[in-house]
């Protein structure tokens, strides 16, 4: 085989990007060489399906290799994930280099598949997924590779994959297929591996976390404070968590393990009970904020933030007030706020009562008014405070500067030199804005 050299790139959500660090870490391991995309004799395109924008960016992308391909047939295309998975057959009968589709389920094929195609390159092998219970995992014994990712200090490690819950305006269900829970030796030996390389801070990730074991009977509050007794971890994390599967007992490890941050996203979607129903998201109104108040009584210091959609088909101006409401009562200290938009295979795309683009627009807008101004409110509070920070990056405004984040998962810009880089530092809240704070090192 000759083909050696490959490049990934990422189109999506926190699921991709640690579907691609696996397949990379284990093509490094096998000798490939990651190298840029002018150089690459494969490229690996993963990418999410969950907003149609960036179906279309990959798309696009797609086309850019026709001149190269035209001129000496390379590089070869891998379109994986979940966009592979919906649009996997039109790529390969469109564009000549796509050469290789997979689906999410198939991550475990990928490496045998990418050199496979690497030294065939008329070869074409179609993994998309058609049985949404079937699960090819990548699992690999790190031994001296280290696990590729973005942050030195702080990682990500998948517990769950897929979602049973079918949200009516949700693709994931059908591109990522049902739930299954990943073997808890497998995430134990996949954390040590992590901490043996000098992660400190650790995130549970799913799709819905809090579903973690229904399966194997077990539950995430077992699976959390498991591994927050890993020897050399100092902070964890988890997200994504649904509201109905969220408990009185995942309360209790995080008010009870110090490794567990107070901070938590807790997908509300929309303050009105008829829109939740529309949305087949299993909660009320009023079992959201009992929710709401059963953390912050065990957990008093929490940073709570959410995810919230506007303008679903059907919502009334007393429905969007409603969200509205929910926000000044509940004072999230962020909110990832979209103006809802069809996603083509889901049940909400066909329902009645579509609203104009301009009025889910203007609905937007006014709670993003509202959300910022709740804000900068409750950062305005931090001034003059101290919390330890954890020091995990450089900051993008430049040198001198570092960044890094509360146990709330707050941003604080400061300076400090590149030695603070992955340490635990005490910072003195100076200045506040709504999508950061600014501070000074005490410590
Ligand atoms: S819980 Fe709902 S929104 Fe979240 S992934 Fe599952 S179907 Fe989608």
């Amino acid at each position: 085989m000759s083909a050696k050299r490959f490049c990934v790139k990422v189109y999506g959500c926190q699921m991709n990007v640690y579907d691609a660090d696996r397949v990379r870490t284990v093509l490094c391991s096998r000798g490939w060489q990651e190298v840029s995309e002018d150089e690459a004799d494969v490229v690996m395109i993963t990418g999410c399906s969950v907003r149609a924008k960036a179906e279309q960016k990959v798309w696009s992308e797609l086309g850019l290799y026709e001149h190269s391909w035209q001129k000496d047939q390379r590089p070869v295309v891998a379109l994986t994930g979940c966009i592979a998975q919906r649009l996997g057959e039109k790529a390969l009968a469109r564009f000549p280099y796509v050469r290789l589709v997979a689906g999410p389920r198939h991550i475990g094929l990928l490496p045998d598949a990418i050199e496979q195609v690497a030294a065939h390159p008329k070869s074409r092998i179609n993994l998309l997924d058609t049985d949404p219970r079937e699960f090819h995992a990548l699992d690999f014994d790190a031994g001296d590779v280290t696990i590729k990712r973005e942050n030195r200090y702080k990682a990500y490690v998948t517990i769950a994959h897929g979602c049973d819950n079918f949200c009516t305006y949700c693709i994931v269900p059908y591109v990522r297929g049902r739930f299954i829970s990943r073997k808890p030796d497998d995430i134990f030996d996949e954390c040590r591996m992590l901490i043996d390389d000098g992660v400190k801070e650790i995130t549970l990730l799913g799709q819905n976390v809090n579903s973690y074991g229904k399966d194997l009977g077990l539950s995430f509050a077992w699976l959390l404070r498991e591994v927050s007794h890993l020897d050399g971890l100092k902070r964890l994390r988890f997200v994504t968590s649904l509201p109905q599967d969220f408990t009185q007992e995942i309360v209790d490890v995080m008010a009870e393990e110090e490794t567990v941050c107070p901070s938590l996203n807790l997908p509300v979607q929309s303050g009105s009970t008829r829109v939740l129903r529309l949305m087949n998201r299993k909660y009320t109104r009023e079992e959201y904020f009992d929710k709401v108040r059963m953390l912050r009584e065990r957990v008093p210091d929490v940073g709570l933030t959410t995810d919230l959609i506007v303008g679903f088909p059907g919502e009334t101006e007393e429905d969007f007030e409603e969200s509205m409401s929910a926000l000044r009562e509940i004072r999230f200290d962020l909110v990832h706020s979209a103006a809802y938009s069809e996603r083509e295979g889901t049940p909400a795309a066909t329902m009645e009562g579509a609203l104009p683009v301009e009025l889910r627009l203007e609905r937007l807008n006014r709670l993003n008014e509202l959300q910022d101004s709740i804000t900068l409110e409750i950062n305005r509070q931090l001034e003059g405070q101290v919390f330890e920070v954890f020091a995990d990056d450089a900051a993008p405004r430049g040198n001198g500067f570092l960044q890094g984040r509360t146990p709330q998962d707050k941003v604080v810009i400061f300076e400090g030199g590149r030695q603070l880089l992955g340490k635990f530092v005490k910072v003195r809240i100076t200045r506040a804005e709504a999508w950061c704070l600014h501070g000074e090192v005490i410590e």
